[in-house]
């Protein structure tokens, strides 16, 4: 029997974490080492490699990410490959996996892992983590679940997970509904589904300028107002009500065109729209030509940032972000 091909990007982060002469550990490691860690993959999957990036995730921003998206695309086009595997910095992993997502519309599996500790650190996760990602891109079990994230024995919907803590093992969940399955002795299991698999869009470059604001109990609008002031395209918004100011500050803005998305400071949950009816609260703002995400503020704002670059209209971009929780 013919082994699956799975793909495999590395891009960097923890997981290729090397030591450096001046005694820091830093993307070093290239996906040949990476591979030779993990011998028993190759009873699993045929394995092509390519090497990115070689860069903490924090060097990898909304350009980056669309090279990926392209690159996996063009990769899972190929007949022959069974699934994309993503090796990526914890730091923003989850921002990528979301932008491929939103982006890459194939039934196979692209499958985002990474490493809480490094290579110099007892009980390193990383080629645990990637022995499972690769088993994840391989299985059949695995098409139509949009971009998945492995971690720590699970697998995860990019939908969903969240990263919550910087150094444990178990830090990235999905709150809620937890993940869609499990690894265990070198099989794939899942019990769950993503809540929905929604249209990709890919533009052809991110020209959009998209940031997103987080406003605290009785903040004075700094925030908003400075976002505002540098003139965006975009601003996502987490929170559940607005005082007049905001309020005021941002329907001007949609006024001038910029779209405005709301999404929950939680880390899950859909806004209320049946529920807060009364000035600034969440119906309100709806209907004052607000949009509102269903995943967190941080996803909202790599989704906004996808759908103002491709050109999309209001109305589009409404329908793709309400059609979430549709
Ligand atoms: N500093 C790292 C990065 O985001 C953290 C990690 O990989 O876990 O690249």
């Amino acid at each position: 029997m013919t082994l699956p091909l799975v793909h495999v990007l590395t891009t960097g982060g923890t997981i290729a974490g090397k030591l450096q002469a001046s005694g820091e550990v830093a993307p070093g490691l290239t996906a040949e080492d990476l591979l030779e860690r993990i011998p028993p993959v190759r009873n699993h999957a045929r394995l092509r490699i390519e090497n990115v990036f070689n860069v903490a995730s924090a060097f990898i921003g909304p350009e980056e990410m669309l090279q990926l998206a392209r690159r996996a695309r063009d990769v899972l086009a190929e007949p022959d490959v069974a699934g994309v595997v993503v090796t990526h910095g914890t730091g923003t992993l989850i921002q990528s996996a979301y932008f491929l997502d939103v982006t890459v519309g194939s039934p196979k599996p692209i499958v985002f892992t990474g490493a809480m500790r490094n290579p110099m650190m007892l009980s390193d996760d990383g080629p645990g983590n990637l022995f499972h990602a690769i088993l994840t891109a391989a299985s059949p079990a695995s098409r139509d679940l949009g971009v998945l994230v492995t971690m720590s024995n699970h697998i995860h919907s990019a939908q969903t997970v969240v990263k919550t803590q910087t150094s444990t093992p178990g830090a990235f969940v999905s709150r809620e509904f937890g993940p869609l399955g499990t690894i265990q002795e070198e099989r794939v299991y899942y019990a769950n589904r993503p809540y929905s698999r929604l249209r990709t869009v890919m533009p052809e470059r991110i020209t959009a300028r998209v940031e997103r604001a987080s406003p605290d109990a009785g903040s004075k609008g700094f925030q908003i107002r400075a976002l505002l002031a540098a003139g965006l395209d975009g601003i996502v918004v987490e929170a559940q009500r607005f005082g007049d100011d905001d309020l005021k500050m941002l329907t001007d803005a949609m006024a001038r065109g910029v779209r405005v998305v709301i999404a929950s400071p939680y880390g899950a949950g859909r806004p209320h729209l049946g529920t807060y009816r009364h000035k600034g609260g969440e119906a309100h703002l709806v209907e004052l030509g607000m949009i509102y995400s269903g995943s967190t503020g941080q996803k909202a704002r790599i989704k906004l940032l996808v759908a103002l670059s491709a050109g999309l209209s209001f109305d589009e971009i409404r329908d793709w972000f309400h059609a979430e929780w549709a």
